[in-house]
């Protein structure tokens, strides 16, 4: 019989509290205690997966080595607990009656009308134990996007509740969270959102655990006790989550909180010596005592919302640590950036990254970007559609191929310089048909990247359809862009690299996806690493 504990986190009052900082936190501090554990995030959208959304949408679609198009929460999952995540750590409800909906076209149901309760709630509950059964977790973390009382996430509620009660007390467990507003005029802290937040569950056929209350200013005894007595739970049950400069500190304030502590007590697990958290610790001191301050400018069209290049923000995050140096990134809008002003919108950053992205929009001001920096000696790395407008910009203003292109942004050029994967060509279908998830790349010896990987063989992950047209290759390595990094089985361009220049790569893959607190990327610690050098 599997022993696998169920924790989950459910979220009200507002949406953006932070369930997943919370939920990624607790699996930290139950992980520094020796317990084997994971986290899975239940999406109530119907896109089958956030492949297909905008930016704008939902931030950054994250990938996971398996190739699943994940919520951005997976990425902080995988940065704070250093372990990779799967397509089964995020389920969306289109997934769930996608299932439920191929099983009844199978004639799997024998005849029974298919409805929410029991048939879409199973499907839930099954993807929920899946995940514990599977790898025989100590303990599942699953996270329910949203906020309680929407109408599309009342089937997870539902299949929490039935969960809970299905395993027991000692089994499961719900932790809510909730926002505590700070009245300015009346210098006061509000409980009441929590209260009604606390009924909406209670409506819905479940009693909260614990309840971890986001506020702005500490909450005394008095408050604590208030809560506790209108919400049902004991004092230590309520936890005070305080805003905090960097997300990297709330394992540390959850553990002054005592959430790891409460939450091994209920489920009955032994709390047994202090967690192990040194190197985060010393990641935090490092983080918190910079001797350097540098600006780096990410070129990209989502601009708007941060959450859009979320993994490359922390990547630098993990990298200024590192390197005991504040990294300020500033965003640049592609669209805005001309030959006229390139220099003057460059002004203040010292080193350049040309992010992903898709489509023509903004991709001149991102090759007009690479350009500058290529030209002044700028420390640059290209991300995925970054790399893909350095070869660009290369093959139009080194080697004179003025019309050069990717055919993603025009297909009747022709110098197709990057152009669209074989495997690519006959596809339609836009949901998770991408080149994705981890592949296997060598790195040559000798070029700056083995510098700085130290390491011949590594894997990265991708999500992209157009790649280097290799019939290029020799006259980009004869005239100083070099292939650094190749696909060993199948000749892909993994790397571009220009040796004369003071730092200047461009990457296929997304190194991002792969940078943790634990294990910053090397790509991103020694590209601030070089711009510390100034
Ligand atoms: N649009 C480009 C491609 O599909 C780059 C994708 C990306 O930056 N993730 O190849």
């Amino acid at each position: 019989m599997s022993t696998t504990k169920y924790v989950f986190v459910t979220g009200g009052v507002t949406s953006s509290l932070g369930k997943g900082i919370i939920s990624a936190s607790l699996a930290k501090l139950l992980q520094a205690r020796g317990y084997s554990v994971t986290i899975q995030k239940l999406d109530p959208y119907i896109n089958v997966d956030p492949g297909t959304l905008n930016p704008y949408e939902h931030g950054e679609c994250y990938v996971t080595e398996d190739g699943a198009e994940t919520d951005l929460d997976l990425g902080h999952y995988e940065r704070f607990i250093n372990l990779p995540t799967t397509q089964a750590n995020n389920v969306t409800t289109g997934r769930i009656y996608q299932t439920v909906i191929n099983k009844e076209r199978r004639g799997d149901y024998l005849g029974k009308t298919v409805q929410v309760i029991p048939h879409i709630t199973d499907e839930i509950k099954r993807n929920i134990k899946l995940l514990g059964k599977k790898h025989n977790y100590d303990v599942v973390i699953t996270e329910i996007g949203g906020t309680v009382g929407d109408i599309e996430s009342l089937p997870y509620i539902e299949s929490v509740r039935q969960l809970k009660w299905e395993l027991g007390s000692q089994n499961s467990l719900v932790i809510h969270l909730t926002l505590v507003p700070y009245l300015s005029a009346s210098g006061e802290l509000k409980t009441k959102p929590t209260q009604h937040s606390v009924k909406v569950m209670l409506e819905n056929g479940i009693q909260p655990d614990v309840l971890v209350l986001r506020t702005e200013h500490p909450l005394n005894t008095d408050i604590r006790k208030k809560v506790a007595l209108f919400c049902n739970v004991n004092i230590e049950s309520v936890i005070q989550s305080i805003d905090v400069s960097t997300i990297y500190e709330v394992p540390l304030l959850m553990k002054e909180e005592k959430l790891d502590v409460t939450v091994l007590k209920k489920l009955n697990l032994p709390v047994n010596e202090e967690p192990k958290l040194e190197k985060w610790k010393q990641f935090i001191e490092k983080l918190k005592s910079p001797k350097k301050e540098i600006t780096v400018g990410l070129v990209g069209k989502y601009i708007e919302l941060p959450d859009s290049y979320k993994s490359i923000i922390e990547s630098l995050v993990h990298a200024g640590s590192v390197n005991q140096c504040k990294v300020n990134v500033e965003s640049i809008h592609s669209e805005k950036i001309t030959e006229a002003n390139v220099a003057q919108k460059l002004k203040n950053v010292q080193g350049v990254i040309v992010a992903p992205g898709f489509g023509l929009r903004g991709i001149e001001g991102k090759i007009t970007a690479v350009s500058y920096v290529r030209e002044n000696n700028i420390p640059f790395l290209g991300i995925c559609l970054g790399m893909q407008c350095a070869v660009v910009e290369f093959a139009r203003n080194v080697l004179g191929l003025s019309d050069a292109d990717s055919t993603e942004m025009s297909r009747t050029t022709t110098n197709p310089v990057i152009d669209l994967m074989e495997e690519q060509k006959g596809v339609t279908e836009k949901g998770g048909t991408m080149r994705l998830g981890a592949y296997p790349c060598d790195i040559k010896k000798g070029t700056k990247v083995f510098e700085v990987y130290n390491k011949e063989h590594i894997q990265e992950r991708h999500r992209h359809r157009y790649e280097f047209n290799n019939t290029y290759l020799e006259e980009f390595d004869k005239a100083g862009m070099k292939p650094a990094g190749l696909n060993p089985d199948t000749g892909l361009v993994e790397i571009m690299e220009m040796p004369e220049h003071r730092w200047f790569i461009g990457v296929q893959f997304h190194p991002e996806y792969k940078s943790t607190v634990v294990n910053p990327h090397p790509l991103f610690v020694n590209f601030v690493k070089e711009i510390c050098k100034d």
